[in-house]
Order: C-alpha cells, then structure tokens, then sequence
C-alpha cells in the first residue's frame, strides 16, 4: 500500500508498482537508484544496460560540479 512506500529506503524505490489513493497502480519507470557514497563505481556496471541506447544526463550546477562532470568524460570515454 502506499503507506509502505514511506518507510522504503530510495535505493528500493526502482520499478517499484504501488496502489496509490487514487484508486490507480502507479509504476516507478526508473530502473535503477543508486545513492551511496561509491555510487560513482558502479557507473560502468549501470552503463552496460544502456550500449546501444541514448542517455539523458541530469544535474544542477552543484550536483554537477560533484560527480556530473566526471559521468559525463566518463559518458564520452565509453562513447555513449
Ligand atoms: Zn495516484
């Protein structure tokens, strides 16, 4: 139930189906949340999921500074 949501820990979040009280089941269309301090680690891992497809980065000027900069040399190394 929705309640439940609440108590899940982000990373549980993923593809996550959930009857909202709207009387619909929503669905989660994130694959994948990662947020721990060595989330940068598993970059190549999430990346083998996506070769032949196109990838959308987002980020602010802070989150960008912090890690965006780095995914995206990483993002044209592997040349995705
Ligand atoms: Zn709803």
């Amino acid at each position: 139930m929705i309640d439940d949501i609440l108590k899940l820990g982000i990373n549980e979040m993923a593809n996550l189906n959930f009857d909202c009280y709207c009387g619909k089941t929503h669905k989660v269309h994130i694959e994948n949340i990662i947020v721990n301090e060595s989330a940068l680690k598993d970059l190549e891992r999430v990346l083998a999921g996506f070769k032949d497809k196109s990838i959308f980065l987002v980020a602010d000027k802070n989150t960008y500074k912090v890690c965006g900069e780095k995914i995206e040399k990483e993002l044209k190394k592997e040349k995705v």
